[in-house]
């Protein structure tokens, strides 16, 4: 029975380590600043009025710059 424990386990963790992450990144976006927040970042949970939650690649795409306490 270990044993198949084992293979239960490496197929597991195999799995959960081997898997490309499925979501792409998101984050908060003012676009009235222009500032990339990180969607756990204090200013953005502040943010309510002028911030959208978008891919952070679409974020600098359109021009953002990274949040000084958060890095965006
Ligand atoms: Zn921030």
């Amino acid at each position: 029975m270990k044993k198949v424990l084992a293979v239960f386990l490496i197929l597991v963790f195999g799995g959960i380590f081997s898997a490309p992450p499925v979501f792409a990144e998101n984050v908060i976006y003012n676009v009235e600043t222009k500032k990339v927040h990180k969607v756990t970042c204090p200013h953005a949970q502040k943010c309510t009025k002028n911030c959208i939650k978008i891919d952070r690649k679409d974020a600098y795409n359109q021009g953002g710059k990274p949040c000084k306490t958060c890095g965006g």
